[in-house]
């Protein structure tokens, strides 16, 4: 490795007040402000790929507008995700609202742009078609990898109004695309109805392994969570949120929302037991902030990004930093 500057984290809130000034994720630098990143967020506003409501373009904004709270200590990992590595906010993406393949096409470029050297990504969507194109990015570096989709919906259906690219269907292209490990990836967090049981059967076809909300209900959070790491083994993961796990109660601010869903606290303790995994990507998505209400919904955003990019710092770069 070669010298490794020190990272320049968040400003001083005790000098610049944390309300103050453009909202950048956690109040970090941005990209170009600084000469390297370990970890760039990124905003994906783009929505054209929705069933239902739409509006999850505004979430990159509301979720750095909520970020700002976010302080440098996490206690919960033990762990100062900005001071270890460099984390930096990338601005958006720009993707063509009135075109879903070229928008899409558009993602990956710019995401394939930004995965320069060891740079990983966590994008803030967008609704979930983002992460096909994402999950294209980091097959090609790293082969297929296991997912790790957080999320009340399969996503796994195959076609809406007969078009394949959609927030409902992202995790079926890239099943069949090569791009997930089929023995490794898992939904956590499913729930709702279906249009028939044949959408579980073609769902653990694609090579996904299901731990719905009732179950871990029934089961118990620290059941669900062996079960969840069991399935993971030691394959790299990419790590999807849509923030419609959360129950309605936690987050109003999406698109589908579902009843009976998981809590935010049960939510951030499955995101933080992934610390030590191989993490080599993430999104968060489907924040749709017209529907949200005191911030609820991109504050809890805010935390699930912050608490991935905390798993995300590796015992190495705690131990290339106080060499
Ligand atoms: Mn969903
Ligand atoms: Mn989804």
């Amino acid at each position: 490795m070669g010298e490794v500057a020190h990272p320049v984290g968040p400003a001083d809130a005790s000098v610049f007040p944390r309300y103050a000034g453009i909202a950048t994720f956690a109040r970090l630098p941005r990209i170009e402000d600084v000469p390297r990143a370990d970890i760039a967020v990124v905003g994906i506003p783009f929505d054209s790929g929705v069933s239902y409501r739409p509006g999850a373009r505004f979430g990159p904004a509301a979720v750095r507008e909520a970020s700002r709270l976010l302080r440098p200590y996490n206690p919960a990992q033990a762990v100062l995700p900005f001071a270890l590595q460099q984390v930096v906010d990338a601005g958006d993406i720009a993707a063509n609202p009135f075109d879903l393949a070229e928008a899409v096409e558009q993602i990956e470029h710019g995401a394939e742009a930004l995965s320069t050297g060891s740079t990983r990504l966590i994008a803030i969507g967008g609704d979930h078609t983002i992460a096909l194109p994402l999950l294209r990015v980091v097959a090609r570096r790293h082969g297929p990898v296991a997912v790790v989709h957080f999320d009340a919906h399969l996503d796994t259906w195959d076609t809406y109004f007969g078009a394949p690219i959609t927030h409902g269907t992202p995790f079926r292209r890239a099943s069949e695309e090569g791009l997930i490990d089929l023995e490794a990836s898992v939904h956590v967090g499913i729930r709702g109805p279906l249009y028939s049981d044949q959408d579980l059967r073609d769902d653990e076809r694609l090579g996904f392994a299901v731990i719905s909300s009732p179950e871990i209900e029934a089961e118990g959070l620290a059941r669900a969570t062996e079960r969840m790491l069991r399935r993971i083994g030691s394959a790299p993961i990419y790590i999807s949120v849509d923030i419609d796990v959360l129950d309605p109660a936690h987050a109003p601010g999406t698109g589908t929302p579902e009843a009976g869903g998981m809590t935010s606290r049960e939510l951030l303790s499955m995101l933080r037991v992934l610390r030590g995994s191989q993490i080599v990507g993430a999104d968060v998505v489907e924040v749709a902030p017209a529907y949200d209400h005191a911030q609820l919904t991109a504050v809890a955003a805010s935390h699930v990004a912050y608490e991935i990019i905390s798993a995300m710092t590796t015992i190495e770069a705690r131990k290339e930093r106080n060499a």
